[in-house]
């Protein structure tokens, strides 16, 4: 589910729950009307739809939220397939209101699956009103003006409001991507920082892998804005972020959080973690570079299940304390080196 979201979560469960309950209403109607499902089979499979519709609403009020990606797919391919079959089983002029249910599930797709999915949805929701449409027509209960009318009324509803929501979505996401990063190096700054460790802090928690900080401070840097400027200063600090972001790789995050000071957070194997920490002032720093500078670098590294994990996220202030007051013993013994600490 998406970050954005976690304080809403009670809002959530009962706006999903009410979502499903008016689909049940649909079901419960349609079993009621003399223009609803007849025969054996076809009522059978309402009343089952509705039992399941049920048993979603109660799940969604007292059961855990769907967290994964597949299970909001799931959620979602039931509401849109469920809602289908039911309406299909009524007469074609009903079931196009019926229809502008798929407005609902659509709005959930742009909010928790994004526009891939939304697509997806959308030409099911338009080939199932388009399907309506034509059986109107063909069954004569209206003229081709009329089915083509109510055709286009039901899929600019129901495909308007996704779409609208889509569009603001994505630029208020961007909006709030943009605002966790740093805009000179495009690391994070430290509202992304503080994001990105309670994340990884649950990765290394979740699979049992070690989680490490690594605090780097340019040395001497004051000297090189004296020496070159400070837009010479400026690609100094771009150049080693960019380093610092390839050696981290896919192992972890890096944010700009200070002038010339940056913090890795890695999650991985223990030795793997060290190891990305001790080679950081000689990977990130070449000699021949047009305007050479070292850095240097306190790490600490908690592998899985050591005693300081107990303590939970906590811990990650003590370990940035640990590694700060590590990155200054390196740098009082003569910086160009990482000091490190397995706690
Ligand atoms: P030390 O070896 O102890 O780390 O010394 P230092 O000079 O690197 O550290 P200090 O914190 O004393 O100075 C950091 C300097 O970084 C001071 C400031 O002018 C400069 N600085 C801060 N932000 C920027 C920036 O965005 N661009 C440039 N070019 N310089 C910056
Ligand atoms: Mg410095
Ligand atoms: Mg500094």
């Amino acid at each position: 589910m998406h970050k954005s979201t976690r304080p809403l979560h009670r809002l959530l469960r009962v706006v999903f729950a009410g979502c499903v309950a008016l689909y049940a209403a649909v079901s419960i109607l349609m079993l009621g009307s003399p223009n609803g499902p007849t025969g054996t089979g076809p009522v059978a499979y309402v009343i089952f739809v509705l039992v399941l519709q049920v048993a979603v609403i109660v799940w969604l009020l007292v059961g855990p939220l769907p967290d994964r990606k597949w299970q909001v797919v799931a959620f979602l391919v039931f509401g849109d397939v469920g809602l289908a079959s039911v309406i299909l089983l009524d007469v074609p002029t009903s079931a196009l209101i019926g229809t502008f249910l798929f407005a609902m599930t659509g709005s959930m797709c742009t909010f928790f699956l994004g526009p891939k999915l939304l697509v997806a949805h959308l030409v099911f929701a338009n080939l199932v009103i388009l399907y309506i449409g034509a059986a109107a027509y063909v069954q004569g209960l209206w003229g081709p003006w009329d089915a083509i009318a109510a055709v286009l009324v039901a899929s600019g509803a129901t495909s308007g409001v996704p779409i609208f929501a889509q569009i603001a979505w994505s630029l208020v996401s961007e909006d709030a991507r943009q605002s966790e990063v740093d805009p000179l190096t495009r690391a994070k700054n430290r509202r992304g920082l503080q994001n990105a460790i309670e994340d990884l802090w649950a990765v290394a928690h979740g699979k049992q892998l070690a989680f490490a900080l690594v605090l780097v401070d340019i040395d001497r840097f004051k000297a090189v804005n004296d020496r070159y400027g400070h837009d010479q200063g400026d690609a100094v600090i771009v150049l080693v972020a960019e380093r610092l972001c390839s050696h981290v790789g896919t192992s972890g995050v890096v944010a700009r959080t200070g002038g010339e000071e940056f913090v890795a957070v890695l999650v991985g194997e223990t030795e793997q973690l060290c190891a990305l920490a001790l080679e950081v002032s000689e990977t990130l720093t070449h000699r021949s570079d047009p305007i050479p500078v070292t850095v240097s670098a306190g790490a600490v590294v908690l592998p899985p299940g050591s005693a300081a994990w107990k303590s939970g996220l906590k811990v990650v202030n003590a370990a940035t304390r640990a590694a700060d007051s590590h990155m200054y013993r390196a740098k009082s013994s003569g910086g160009n080196r990482t000091m490190l600490e397995t706690m």
